[in-house]
C-alpha cells in the first residue's frame, strides 16, 4: 500500500516481517535520483526497489512508511575508534596509550554518535573496531557495522610511535615482540624488519582485521617525524602486502608526502589515505593500479580553525601541508581518481575532532570539485570498494544489498550542508531495523 504512514506499526501487528519504505526522492548511491520509489527489505537485505504498482504479491501487504528523501547509509572510510579522552590533548599519547577499559566505554558513545550522523558502516584504520564489532554482534552496543584494521602498523620512530614517552614505555604497549605487548590493546603496533612486519599482519588477522593499515610516511599528529619522508623500506612494505593479500586483505597507506605515496603504490597498496602532495605522476599511477583515495580534509580544517585546541607542533605541521593538501584533493578529483569519504576523527567526544562530525567531509568533497551526486556516491557506493574482496554488498539501494538506509528532511543534492548536521538525518535503518527516529531512545532501539 502506498499510504503515507509516518510511524510504522509495531511488529506484532504486521502481517509480514519485512520493512517497507516509500521515498518521494530516492538517491540510490550510484546513479541518478529516482522519484516515488518503494523499497522493501527482509532479513537485513533489500528485496524490492521500484514503483508501488509493481510490488511482488508476497510483499503487497507490507506497510510503507513515507520519507521525503532516502539514501543508503553512508560509509565512513577513515575512522579511529581509539576512545581518546576529551580531557587530554589531542595527540598520539592520548590515542595510542590510553586506558583500554576507559577507551572501550568512550567508544560506546562514539559508535552511537557516528551511527546517528548517518554512517551505518565504518572502516576503522587503527583502533578497537574488531573488539567493538564483537559486542555489536552480541546486540549490546548500538553502532555502525565496523570493518577494522586492528592496529595500524608503524615502524619504530614512525608516525605511530609515541615520541612524548620513553622508548621503553612505547615498546611495552605497542611493539610486536615486547614482553607484555598485546596488539589487541592498542590501535597502533610497532614493527621493524621483514619478520616483525609479517607478524604484525598476522596479529591483526588474529583480531579478524578486514583491511591492513600501514603508515608509509610521517604524519601531522606524530611530534617528531617528517611527513615528506617514506617510512618502512620497500622490502618491508612488499612483505606486508604479500602477507595481507594472501589472506584476502587489501592494504591502506597513511601517506602524506609523495615519497610515501609512491612507495605504497609500488608495493601494491590499494588505498591512499590523506595525500597532501600528490601530483599528476601520482594520480596516473593510482588510476593505472586501481588505487583509491580517501583524502581526510576534516582534521586539516579542524586544526587550522582551532589553533588553541591542538599541540603547537601539530598546528605548525598542519600549516605547512594545508594548502598543498586541498590542492592535491582538487587535482585528484580532476584527474578522475576514485575517492571514498573518510574524516579521520581521532579526537575525544565533544572535542573539535569528535566522532559524529563525519558529515562535514562530504561537504568538503563538493568544495574540492565533486558534483553533489558524485560526493554522495563517494560517501556510499564507493565505500565498500575500499575493502577489496572484503567489501560487502552495501552502499547502494539495490536488490540484494544491505538494508542500511537514512532518511533526510531535505535533499542534500540541493544543499550538501544538510549532511553536516545529524539532526537533518531523521531516521536510520540498519539491516532493515529502525535505529534512529524522533523520540526513539537509543537503548530502546537496541532492544527492539
Ligand atoms: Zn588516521
Amino acid at each position: 500500500m502506498c499510504d503515507w504512514i509516518v510511524v510504522p506499526r509495531p511488529l506484532a501487528e504486521k502481517t509480514h516481517q519485512a520493512t517497507g519504505l516509500f521515498a518521494s526522492c530516492l538517491l540510490p548511491g550510484r546513479g541518478k535520483p529516482l522519484r516515488n520509489q518503494a523499497v522493501i527489505s527482509e532479513k537485513g537485505k533489500i528485496v524490492y526497489v521500484g514503483a508501488c504498482t509493481s510490488i511482488p504479491a508476497e510483499y503487497a501487504k507490507v506497510d510503507l512508511q513515507h520519507v521525503p528523501v532516502l539514501m543508503p547509509g553512508m560509509w565512513e572510510c577513515h575512522a579511529h575508534f581509539f576512545g581518546a579522552s576529551p580531557k587530554r590533548p589531542i595527540d598520539m599519547q592520548n590515542m595510542a596509550l590510553g586506558n583500554p577499559i576507559e577507551a572501550g566505554a568512550r567508544n560506546a558513545r562514539a559508535l552511537k554518535d557516528t551511527l546517528y550522523a548517518g554512517f551505518t558502516s565504518c572502516v576503522d584504520l587503527g583502533g578497537y573496531a574488531p573488539e567493538l564489532q564483537n559486542v555489536i554482534d552480541e546486540g549490546l552496543l548500538l553502532g555502525p557495522t565496523l570493518y577494522g584494521a586492528g592496529a595500524a602498523i608503524s615502524m619504530t620512530g614512525g608516525h605511530g610511535d609515541v615520541f612524548e614517552v620513553s622508548y621503553a614505555s612505547a615498546r611495552q604497549r605497542l611493539s610486536v615482540n615486547a614482553p607484555g605487548a598485546d596488539a589487541g590493546m592498542s590501535g597502533v603496533i610497532l614493527a621493524d624488519g621483514l619478520e616483525e612486519c609479517r607478524k604484525a599482519v598476522r596479529l591483526n588477522l588474529r583480531r579478524r582485521a578486514k583491511i591492513i593499515k600501514v603508515l608509509t610516511s610521517g604524519g601531522i599528529t606524530s611530534r617528531d617525524d617528517d611527513p615528506m619522508l617514506q617510512q618502512f623500506s620497500d622490502e618491508e612494505l612488499e612483505t606486508i602486502v604479500s602477507e595481507a593479500s594472501r589472506m584476502g586483505l587489501v592494504c591502506a597507506a597513511h601517506a602524506v608526502g609523495k615519497a610515501g605515496i609512491l612507495a605504497a603504490i609500488r608495493a601494491g597498496f590499494k588505498v591512499i589515505e590523506h595525500d597532501s602532495f600528490g601530483d599528476d605522476e601520482v594520480y596516473e599511477e593510482m588510476k593505472k593500479h586501481d588505487v583509491m583515495l580517501v583524502a581526510t580534509i576534516t582534521p586539516i580544517r579542524s586544526i587550522l580553525d582551532n589553533e588553541d585546541k591542538y599541540p603547537r607542533e601539530m598546528f605548525e605541521k598542519a600549516k605547512v601541508v594545508a594548502q598543498a593538501h586541498l590542492k592535491a584533493y582538487k587535482d585528484a578529483i580532476k584527474a578522475g581518481v576514485k575517492c571514498a569519504i573518510g574524516s579521520d576523527l581521532f579526537g575525544g567526544i565533544g572535542t573539535v575532532l569528535s566522532p559524529g562530525l563525519n558529515g562535514g567531509e562530504v561537504v568538503y568533497a563538493v568544495e574540492a570539485g565533486m558534483t553533489p551526486l558524485k560526493a554522495i556516491e563517494a560517501a556510499t557506493a564507493n565505500g565498500p570498494e575500499s575493502l577489496g574482496r572484503q567489501g560487502p554488498k552495501s552502499g547502494q539501494i539495490r536488490v540484494g544489498y544491505d538494508a542500511d538506509f537514512i532518511a533526510l528532511s531535505q535533499n542534500p543534492l540541493d544543499d550538501m550542508e544538510v549532511l553536516r548536521s545529524p539532526k537533518n538525518i531523521t531516521h536510520i535503518w540498519k539491516s532493515g531495523k529502525l535505529v534512529k527516529a524522533p523520540g526513539l531512545d537509543p537503548w530502546e532501539a537496541l532492544d527492539r
